[in-house]
């Protein structure tokens, strides 16, 4: 699959879980931004289109701003959600991760507001709450939302499972330099920074069987990359 197909997909998949979040009643709205932490994650493919779209639209310095703070504490995976499926498979516990809202909030965050908000990565779309998480302190979110951002997540790994997952710090830093979105372009990217680990594909969706009627027409809709037949 070339890296424009796989641009393809992800624009299908963000567009297909839009649909799936219109009509719910959430509590989200513009200049709410509790959820914009410093811990957000994503693949190499959405950060190389959010820097692409960034580099197009002559907004790149966005990136820099990164670097402020680029040394404080962030959430940095060790086990990438595919990884997670494959351990959950053998039946062993993934490992334990930390990760802590009050690490800051997210380094691109503008009076409450994403600057790049059309482009955001899954990992922001996916953080929605039926209740205002200012006032309740954490996302209320249905199981099923949860399911649907969970096995979304690993298609997404999937496409890019020849990149890299990490923190958006850290994988927007990568993507920032033109020549290293040059190398992702033709495959040739190597060697990434400290924080970052390797893609994996899908071996099993982590959907539980009361969930898979209904996620069925959403995997249907992105493409069903395979496995076909979820497996919990
Ligand atoms: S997930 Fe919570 S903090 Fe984020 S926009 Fe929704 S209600 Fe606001
Ligand atoms: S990229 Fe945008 S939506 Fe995502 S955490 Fe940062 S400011 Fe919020």
């Amino acid at each position: 699959m070339n890296l424009n197909e796989k641009l393809a997909i992800l624009q299908r998949i963000y567009a297909v879980y839009g649909e799936f979040l219109d009509g719910r009643d959430l509590a989200c709205k513009r200049g709410c931004a509790h959820c914009c932490t410093r811990n957000v994650t994503l693949t190499t493919l959405e950060g190389y289109h959010i820097a692409d779209t960034l580099a197009a639209s002559g907004r790149i310095d966005l990136v820099g701003r990164l670097e402020v703070g680029a040394e404080g504490n962030r959430f940095r995976p060790l086990v990438t959600t595919n990884g997670i499926a494959e351990i959950c498979l053998r039946g062993e516990d993934p490992p334990e991760e930390e990760s802590n809202p009050d690490w800051g909030e997210c380094g691109l965050l503008t009076e409450n507001e994403c600057p790049l908000y059309g482009v955001r990565p899954f990992g922001c779309r996916c953080m929605v709450s039926a209740r205002n998480c200012g006032e309740t302190g954490a996302a209320d979110m249905d199981p099923l939302v949860v399911t649907v951002n969970t096995v979304i997540l690993q298609y997404i790994e999937h496409v890019d499972a020849d990149g890299y997952s990490g923190n958006l710090t850290d994988i927007l830093l990568w993507m920032g330099p033109e020549e290293n979105r040059d190398q992702y372009r033709e495959g040739a990217l190597t060697h990434p920074p400290r924080g970052l680990i390797p893609n994996r594909p899908v071996k099993a969706l982590m959907a539980p069987p009361r969930h898979r009627a209904e996620i069925k027409p959403i995997l249907e809709a992105i493409g069903n990359i395979p496995p076909r037949n979820p497996a919990g």
